[in-house]
């Protein structure tokens, strides 16, 4: 037995399923989780000391590559005047300009310590504005798991306004709390209209991932996106942008600046601490005013802000700004997965594939799906043989098949070359088995 595997029994005692986020158990491919311990660029090598070349990059923050020099030194600097003082710094001060800077459409932002917190604090807080408690949001994107976004719809296109139809997709989330919830398929332009006839002006927000990343990369439809615009503009309803993968990553101003859609609120993490647990809310500063102090929506936190997390945000924000970054991240995915097109076609396995900065998503089907339906129609038997080959051959991709991949600065061209050879081989076994 392997010292992955030793690490895997011995945490399944202490940790539930041992691990502390789902996906991380391999439960959809099977077999054993590799325990991670250092990393550096665009590898991590695991218990066993095997290295591999990473394709998720701790689910998008590790932009600049693990352990990057200079975000490494202004994270000590930081971590030796303390790690926490639960009171303001300038640091923060900083952060929040280089934000609003870099997304116009923020114009105040409120820092938390997760993704979680950010959409929920965002939805708390559009309720308050709007004095409205019907939340919409989309089948297949995630948001985090506060109760109020755990949920999914019934099938059926008119069946959604029905709440009734809507289940909590987890135990624990209470049936009472559902009925605010509406559920949409993505890019359904249809069904988005027919709920605002129906119920425009109950619906306190929309919350979106503007390019999804939790059903693995799924792009919006410009009509879909300027739809939804103009509808929740013309109801009073707040449009949120969960850019929590997409910030910072698919460009420096996020999907929206690629997009030309300004959204009323935007939740932002992962990139935005270059890996430390912080994340962020924000947008017009009339609805943020509503917070506590100034305004009676409660929201709060002890780490909040936190000085080491807002040292490393600061430098990775400034690394991404440099000229160039984005299109040689843009660049370097894109022959990647030109590279992985070509090796699935040359073995004769159907495979497409897509990208947006430095986030893509590789699909074994014959077209890029554009919703959860579509994507749920891939060959899982394909992905899983795949992505165990890979493995094998020492490269790490998301353990799901409905989980959008990540590259980072540090994948240049012979990184590239690396996983290409690899995917041959991984390509022309599934080709023979
Ligand atoms: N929103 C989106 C779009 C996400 O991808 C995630 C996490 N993958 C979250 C929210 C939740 O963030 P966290 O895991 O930091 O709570």
């Amino acid at each position: 037995m392997g010292k992955n595997e030793d690490l895997f029994i011995r945490a399944q005692k202490t940790i539930p399923g041992g691990v502390n986020s789902p996906v991380r158990a391999f439960r959809q491919v099977g077999g054993i989780p590799r325990f991670v311990s250092r990393a550096k660029g665009p590898y991590f090598w695991d218990a066993e000391d095997k290295r591999y070349i990473d394709l998720i990059m701790s689910w998008g923050p590790m932009i600049v590559g693990h352990a990057n020099p200079e975000v490494v030194e202004a994270v000590q600097r930081a971590a030796a005047t303390s790690f926490s003082y639960g009171a303001p710094t300038e640091g923060e001060i900083e952060l929040a300009e280089r934000i609003c800077h870099l997304m116009p459409s923020v114009e105040q932002v409120r820092m938390v310590s997760s993704g979680t917190e950010a959409t929920m604090s965002a939805l708390r807080l559009a309720r308050g504005y709007t004095g409205r408690d019907l939340i919409i949001k989309f089948e297949g994107c995630y948001h985090g798991h506060a109760d109020s976004l755990l949920v999914k719809a019934g099938s059926g296109l008119l069946t959604f306004a029905d709440s009734t139809q809507n289940a909590p997709s987890s135990g624990g989330v209470p049936q009472d709390l559902v009925k605010h919830t509406l559920v949409l398929p993505y890019n359904d332009i249809a069904a988005l209209e027919e709920v605002f006839l129906k119920q425009g002006e109950q619906v306190a927000a929309v919350i979106i991932e503007p390019i999804t990343g939790n059903m693995n990369l799924i792009k919006p439809l410009p009509e879909f996106l300027s739809t939804l615009r103009q509808l929740t503009s013309q109801h009073g309803s707040v449009l949120i942008y969960d850019e929590v993968m997409t910030g910072f990553r698919v460009a420096l101003g996020g999907a929206q600046s690629l997009q030309g859609i300004t959204p009323d609120l935007t939740c932002l993490g992962k990139v935005m601490g270059g890996g430390m647990p912080i994340a962020a809310f924000g947008g017009k500063k009339e609805i943020m005013s509503k917070l506590a102090p100034l305004g009676n929506v409660y929201q709060a936190g002890t780490l909040s802000g936190n000085p080491v997390a807002v040292a490393s945000g600061l430098k990775t924000l400034e690394i991404v700004s440099r000229p160039g970054f984005y299109e040689q991240l843009t660049s370097q995915t894109e022959q990647l997965m030109k590279g992985l097109k070509l090796a699935a076609d040359t073995s004769g396995v159907p495979v497409s594939v897509d990208s947006v900065g430095g986030m893509f998503g590789l699909y074994f089907a014959d077209q890029v799906p554009r919703s959860f339906e579509e994507v749920t129609q891939s060959n899982i038997e394909h992905f899983k043989q795949f992505f165990h080959a890979m493995l094998n051959e020492g490269i790490y991709l998301a353990p799901s098949a409905y989980e959008a991949g990540f590259t980072s600065i540090t994948h240049d061209s012979e990184v590239i070359e690396a996983i290409l050879a690899a995917a041959q081989t991984a390509f022309k076994q599934l080709a023979r088995d």
